[in-house]
């Protein structure tokens, strides 16, 4: 097992432990076996795959001058979303906060360090998924998104889906699950379950937001285990 993926498992949450046959707990096996894109360095991937191919790129310009809702009056920038232009895996998260808006990139604030955290957990690098957010522009004061800007902003969120080709969706926290699924369930009735993107086969799972598991670390073990729900899925595409 790699050092740096203890650190990461620690964080959330996981404590490793030896057994009565001097074991190492199974955790790294269950990654091991349950995801074929694991890493074995915790060097970032190369760079080059940020820049996007030409129809993503032309996306990104888009809606870099967005005005179909009323966020583009108060954003400092469109936070379009980051990664690696054919990922596997989409990673689906609200809105940009305060600190997305200033730099123009998702999660880049607290709860983006947790979800790196709950990537390299899981065997993956940042840099190997995509991240973006159901928002592309901040809400003032970071409230709720309003269901006419969900609705403006929706055909971003598809057309990156549909360039990027994911084979795998993971959404983050209640705003992004409700939204992408078109559901009122309570987030917590909601993990567990697979899901499908509207129209399309593509799975989507659930789980808590990082933001609200720095409110309530107690709670990253429920994430662990919708993580390997996730991988238990992908592995089986
Ligand atoms: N929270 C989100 O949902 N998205 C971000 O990009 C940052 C924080
Ligand atoms: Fe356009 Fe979406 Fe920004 Fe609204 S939130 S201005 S729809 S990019």
């Amino acid at each position: 097992m790699q050092a740096y993926q203890e650190q990461y498992l620690k964080e959330m949450g996981i404590e490793l432990w030896v057994d009565r046959d001097k074991k190492v707990s199974n955790v790294v096996e269950e990654i091991a076996a349950n995801n074929t894109s694991v890493i074995t360095k915790a060097e970032p991937v190369n760079k080059q795959a940020h820049v996007f191919p030409e129809e993503l790129a032309r996306l990104k310009q888009e809606v870099s001058v967005c005005e179909k809702c009323e966020l583009h009056e108060t954003r400092t920038q469109t936070v379009f979303g980051i990664g690696h232009p054919e990922a596997d895996w989409l990673i689906i998260g609200e809105a940009p906060g305060a600190d997305e808006d200033r730099q123009g990139e998702p999660f880049v604030g607290r709860a983006g360090q947790l979800l790196n955290s709950m990537l390299l957990a899981m065997g993956l690098q940042r840099e190997q998924v995509f991240i973006a957010n159901i928002l592309k522009c901040r809400p003032p004061n970071n409230r709720d998104p309003k269901p006419e800007e969900v609705l403006a902003c929706e055909s971003y969120l598809r057309q990156q889906i549909d360039l990027i080709k994911p084979k795998i969706v993971l959404a983050v926290g209640r705003i992004a699950a409700q939204n992408l699924l078109k559901v009122d369930t309570p987030i917590g009735k909601m993990r567990g379950n697979k899901y499908q993107y509207p129209d399309s086969e593509l799975p989507v799972v659930v789980t808590y937001h990082p933001a609200y598991l720095l409110r309530s670390p107690r709670e990253k073990r429920k994430v662990w285990e919708d993580l390997k729900i996730a991988m238990r899925l992908y592995k089986e595409l």
